[in-house]
Order: C-alpha cells, then sequence, then structure tokens
C-alpha cells in the first residue's frame, strides 16, 4: 500500500499510516464518534476517517476529541446510492459538512432510509414475525439530529426476540440482498452521489468496489462521472480484488484509499474489522485535502 510522494516519517522511522472508513453512532456504528478516535490513536494512527452513512452529525465530536487527544480527524460521509438495484456506497472526504443544501440534501437521503426500514419491517410482519418499527427505533433512544437507522437496528431487533442467532444470519434469510425481507425503494444513482460531495467541496471515492460485481459501472464511475478515487483496500477484498483495482487506480491515476470500515462488535463480531486492519500512507490525506481545494465544487 505504497502512496507516491514526499514521505513523513513517525518516530518509529515507519510512514504514518491512515484509515479513512469508519461508522459511528451516528449511523450504525456501534461506538460514538471519540471512540473510534481513541481507538485509532491507540493504533498508533496517524489520521482516522469518520464516514458514517447519509450524515455528518458524527463528525465535530470526533474532530473536538482529535484535537485533544492529537489525531487528525478526516471529516468524511458514506452515500448509499444504487445502480439498477445494487446497493453502491460513495464515500466523501473534506466536505463542507455545515453547508446547508448538502444538510437539506442528505436529509432527503435520509427519508428514504426511514422509508425503506418501514417497508422492510412491514415483510418481516408480513413473515409472521412479531416487529415493530417502535422497537427498531427504540434501538437509539436519544436520536439526535442527522443520526439515523438501518438494517443493522433491525438485526438488533431480531437477535434480541431470537429469530436469529447472529447478525450474519440476520442478513443471510432476511436483510440481505437474497433475504426474504429484503427491499430497496428507488435511490439515488451513484454518478448523483459523485455530484452531491463535489457540490458540497468533497473528494468522491468509490467504496469497496469489489463488492458489487459491477466493473463496467465502477469503469463508467471513472470515464463519464468524474471519479477521482477508489477504496483498494477494504477487509472485503479478496487480494485479487486489490490487485485489480489498483491496476484500475494506476490506469486512471485515481486516489487510492484504504479502509476498516469498522463498526464495533455486535454480539461478539466486530464488522467489518478492527480499525487499523487497513490503512495507506498519510500521503493520501495530503492528495484529498489537494483534489479538495483545487478540482471539487
Ligand atoms: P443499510 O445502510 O440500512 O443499507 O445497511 C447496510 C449496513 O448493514 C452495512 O453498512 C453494514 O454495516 C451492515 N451489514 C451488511 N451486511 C451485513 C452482515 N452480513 N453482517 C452484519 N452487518 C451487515
Ligand atoms: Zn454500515
Ligand atoms: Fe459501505
Ligand atoms: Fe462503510
Amino acid at each position: 500500500m505504497n502512496g507516491a510522494g514526499k514521505r513523513k516519517i513517525n518516530k518509529g522511522g515507519s510512514q504514518m499510516k491512515v484509515d479513512l472508513h469508519s461508522h459511528t453512532t451516528a449511523s450504525d456504528g456501534v461506538q460514538p464518534p471519540a471512540e473510534n478516535v481513541r481507538l485509532a490513536k491507540q493504533k498508533g494512527l496517524q489520521a482516522i476517517g469518520i464516514t458514517d452513512h447519509d450524515t455528518v452529525a458524527g463528525i465535530p465530536e470526533a474532530i473536538a476529541e482529535g484535537k485533544m487527544i492529537g489525531i487528525e480527524v478526516v471529516p468524511g460521509i458514506e452515500i448509499s446510492s444504487a445502480h439498477e438495484g445494487v446497493d453502491i456506497h460513495v464515500l466523501g472526504y473534506y466536505i463542507n459538512y455545515e453547508n446547508k443544501d448538502f444538510l437539506d440534501r442528505l436529509e432527503k437521503l435520509r427519508d428514504v432510509r426511514d422509508l425503506r426500514n418501514q417497508m422492510m419491517v412491514e415483510r418481516l410482519q408480513k413473515l409472521g414475525i412479531e416487529i415493530t418499527l417502535e422497537e427498531v427505533n427504540a434501538r437509539k433512544p436519544a436520536r439526535k439530529k442527522g443520526e439515523n437507522i438501518g438494517r443493522p437496528h433491525i438485526a438488533e431487533v431480531l437477535m434480541e426476540k431470537g429469530i436469529v442467532d447472529t447478525m450474519e444470519e440476520a442478513f443471510r434469510q432476511y436483510l440481505g440482498r437474497e433475504g426474504k425481507a429484503y427491499v430497496n425503494p428507488p435511490r439515488i444513482r451513484p454518478g448523483e452521489a459523485i455530484q452531491i460531495i463535489r457540490q458540497a467541496g468533497g473528494v468522491p471515492v468509490l467504496a469497496h468496489p469489489g463488492l458489487y460485481n459491477l466493473d463496467e459501472a465502477v469503469i463508467d464511475l471513472i470515464e463519464n462521472h468524474g471519479l477521482p478515487g477508489i477504496e483498494v483496500y477494504h477487509p472485503d477484498h479478496s487480494e485479487e480484488d486489490e490487485e485489480r483495482y489498483r491496476q484500475i487506480a494506476e490506469r486512471y491515476q485515481l486516489i487510492i484509499t484504504a479502509g476498516s470500515d469498522f463498526h464495533g462488535e455486535r454480539n461478539g463480531d466486530v464488522f467489518h474489522a478492527p480499525i487499523g486492519t487497513k490503512t495507506v500512507d498519510y500521503d493520501v490525506v495530503n492528495r484529498l485535502k489537494e483534489w479538495a481545494k483545487t478540482s471539487s465544487g
């Protein structure tokens, strides 16, 4: 995982590392933003990205904690979109997270999210499972503006009721793409997610492309929608995935990012992986900042 260009050397003499993908209680992570930042500091990282689904609500707390304990926080987001029914996630870095238009736009995306939760609960009810939207929403009792609920919260209720034993089972049986309660209302297209991020002054980066099996669409986003970056290193990528996307990144001179996609621990399982398991050199942070300054908007 080498970045090109100037290198920052830390006291141990090795290259400083950053993890650019993590979730907090602002979306479907288990830990509050400050805790992700503390974990990153413990792991010896130089910077940590906070990239919650369709919200920037966790960023201020993370930045405040980072200042206090001395670690850089990269403000980010992970926007949910869909290409022919397949969920495509677009990361955005250095978005202007206080911009009114951007925040309004995110609120609309979260409305679709709420609608989808409701539709999934209705499907579960039709399957004879006693579950209500209130029970799902109660997983996040003091929900502040911007904080949202997703499928993992529905899964938690299914586990609590003993309907499934694990998160994996909840997704396999009910909530995942092949699951019996799966629904996906119309979402924005990935090209629109890229636009929203650019308009907010940020850098769009395609999240975990290896999870989609849609490489033609990936190339289309690069060639026709101005996608400048790609998450080559992710816990769910195989070595072949990494190699393939590294080559694509080289061919189009994209910014290569990495992230653990940390969500914390549910029922003993860490999804996707602990903070710091996938990292790139700190140079990537400089490239993201540079791109946001010169190319976005
Ligand atoms: P949503 O944002 O509501 O579409 O839910 C997607 C989220 O569900 C992902 O970002 C993961 O956090 C989580 N997820 C997806 N598949 C699984 C799985 N098999 N086990 C646990 N969590 C999962
Ligand atoms: Zn998630
Ligand atoms: Fe994702
Ligand atoms: Fe994620």
